[in-house]
């Protein structure tokens, strides 16, 4: 398929921009990103092909990236500085801009449903700390505790990071030791658009820091008359751009293609230092899916159900 072709019902995820090295990806490892990937893709596609709406979708296709100790969200999240873990998400249905949020959280299983539960079941848009865990555990979500979410490859990211800050090494500018979220953007057989995502943050974050991902407008946004978009890089730079409304804004004012709003966002945040990429999908069901670093996690699957899944540039394999 043709990204820039109009799709009845599409779907598209990715698993963070800025990517593992080159080197360091054996085959076996590109085999699980891309497994990872397509399973993902599969249980969004499920709902979509069963004509279950774009919000739908998207949850389903995040819960499963949130799953894969892969991927920087949920199980196998990054660490802040302290060596805890700081669970950021959010989701947006296009239909009414309906939207919900959550920051800094640890425990629920799927933070993506956290984010889900505050759209849902309060009246509020963004909760932190307390006040979303008592959200989360009266909607029955489920809970895990540290030793479901810990994988060695972060813990040891953490260590690096935190000994390349003691030694004074200046920053490699290592994207795949910095980056990573998971998000999928859809568009349903009725023409509805959602969007969803759901990160650890960076390593070594500060305690407290949140990210673009559940800023509303920033890392993530959906309005049926322009478009649906998740981020990953960068996020001071994303929420300082308000990226994911500005390819909106562009497209609602200025008229643009989804393919150079997205394109020309994504080009600035690269010239200001905002390392990162994103994925989205236009009302008609065209999909843009630019990124300004070495490579991004990333998958699409149409109406004819045929699963795409990349890495790096032009790598798309078919599942
Ligand atoms: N955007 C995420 C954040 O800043 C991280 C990432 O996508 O790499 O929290």
């Amino acid at each position: 398929m043709t990204f820039s072709d109009p799709q009845p019902f599409v779907l598209a995820i990715h698993g963070g921009a800025g990517t593992i090295r080159r080197d360091a990806l054996t085959p076996d490892l590109t085999e699980g990103y891309h497994a990872g990937l397509r399973r993902a893709l599969a249980a969004g596609h499920a709902v979509l092909a069963d004509g279950g709406s774009a919000l739908d979708a998207v949850t389903r296709a995040v819960m499963a990236l949130e799953d894969e100790p892969l991927f920087n969200a949920g199980r196998g999240a990054v660490f802040t500085a302290e060596g805890r873990q700081e669970m950021d998400a959010a989701v947006m249905d296009g239909r009414d801009r309906a939207a919900g949020a959550v920051a800094g959280l640890f425990g629920p299983r799927n933070p993506i449903l956290a984010a889900r539960a505050v759209m849902e079941h309060s009246e509020h848009v963004l909760l932190i700390g307390e006040g979303a865990m008592d959200l989360c555990r009266h909607q029955g979500l489920a809970m895990e505790e540290a030793p479901y979410f810990f994988t060695q490859p972060r813990w040891d990211a953490l260590q690096a990071e935190l000994e390349r800050r003691r030694s004074g090494t200046p920053d490699d500018g290592d994207e795949q030791r910095r980056h990573g979220t998971v998000g999928a953007v859809a568009r349903d057989r009725d023409g509805n658009l959602a969007a969803a995502t759901s990160t650890g943050g960076m390593t070594a974050k500060a305690k407290g820091r949140v990210g673009d991902s559940p800023v509303i407008g920033a890392g993530t946004f959906a309005d049926n008359i322009t478009c649906a978009v998740s981020a990953t890089g960068h996020g001071e730079h994303f929420i300082r751009r308000c990226a994911a409304h500005e390819i909106d804004a562009r497209m609602r004012w200025g008229g643009q293609s989804l393919e150079r709003a997205a394109g020309g966002v994504v080009e600035e945040l690269g010239v200001i230092g905002g390392s990162g990429g994103l994925i989205a999908v236009d009302r008609d069901g065209r999909v843009a899916l630019p990124f300004n670093c070495s490579g991004m996690y990333r998958g699409v699957i149409g109406g004819e159900g045929r699963a795409m899944t990349a890495i790096h540039r032009e790598d798309y394999r078919a599942g």
